[in-house]
């Protein structure tokens, strides 16, 4: 099995707080998994863990068969990260961003393609500031997907979009995955979850609760009615 990430007994605790506790996860190239939980479950932590920008406080990361902490760098090329709030910088026009972006890596994507495919020609030559936030949202998406990386972790990439910005999202996800890339989001919208995931993690109280694909996880209600969220109400939330 081409596993691209590999993570065993993660744990990372901030004061008492357990924000993950004990996460073991493998995910396959070329998949699109979705991590859902309750708010402060631990999804950002899990996701910034695997992405490097947070040091688990024990446990093994490995991306792409590397060692996270001793290959950082190698990875870093590799991978693409939109985070929920992208901190650009105030005076900042969305071309001078990309192609900021562009110039951190050896291998990028066509910057126009991306501009086309996420829909912001028009918006080029604006401050990134001045933008909705669907707008900046768009704009860190293009960012995370620069490098052409082979593994995109995406924080709740869909939050704050409006529904053709959402389906047009999916699209793009949907698009990155057919060329076999590896896609790793967060989300709380359970209809996207059941309906673009290949499988999806559950995270209750920093612990994997479950990960499966949705219509596993659905069959396991044993009721023919059951949705996703059904699912969640079931295993991501109470104590
Ligand atoms: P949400 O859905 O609200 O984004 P989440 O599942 O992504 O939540 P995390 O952001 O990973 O959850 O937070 C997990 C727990 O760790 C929460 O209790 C949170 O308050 C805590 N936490 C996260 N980051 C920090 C930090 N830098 N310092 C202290 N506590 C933190």
């Amino acid at each position: 099995m081409n596993f691209v990430i590999e993570i065993n007994d993660i744990k990372k605790s901030y004061g008492s707080v357990k924000a993950v506790d004990g996460i073991s996860l493998q995910v396959k190239r070329g998949e699109v998994l979705g991590i859902i939980g309750a708010n402060g479950a631990g999804k950002s932590t899990t996701l910034e863990i695997m992405m490097g920008l947070r040091q688990p406080d024990s446990g093994e990361v490995k991306v792409l068969g590397m060692d996270l902490s001793t290959s950082a760098e190698q990875i870093k090329q590799r991978i693409g990260i939109q985070l929920q709030q992208t901190a650009l910088y105030d005076r900042i026009k969305v071309k001078e961003a990309l192609n900021l972006f562009r110039s951190y890596y050896a291998n990028t994507r066509d910057l126009n393609e991306i501009v086309a495919t996420l829909g912001l020609e028009p918006y080029l030559n604006k401050y990134v500031k001045n933008l909705s936030g669907g707008w900046q949202q768009r704009t860190s998406l293009a960012l995370a997907l620069i490098n052409d990386p082979e593994i995109s972790f995406l924080d709740e990439p869909t939050t704050g979009l409006d529904p053709q910005a959402r389906l047009e999202l999916w699209g793009c996800i949907n698009r990155y995955r057919e060329e076999g890339k590896t896609i790793i989001l967060s989300t709380h919208y359970m209809d996207e979850a059941q309906k673009h995931c290949d499988r999806i993690a559950i995270i209750k109280k920093g612990k994997l609760i479950s990960c499966d694909e949705p219509k596993q996880l659905i069959d396991s209600l044993g009721n023919q009615e059951a949705t996703l969220e059904d699912v969640y109400l079931q295993y991501a939330v109470g104590n």
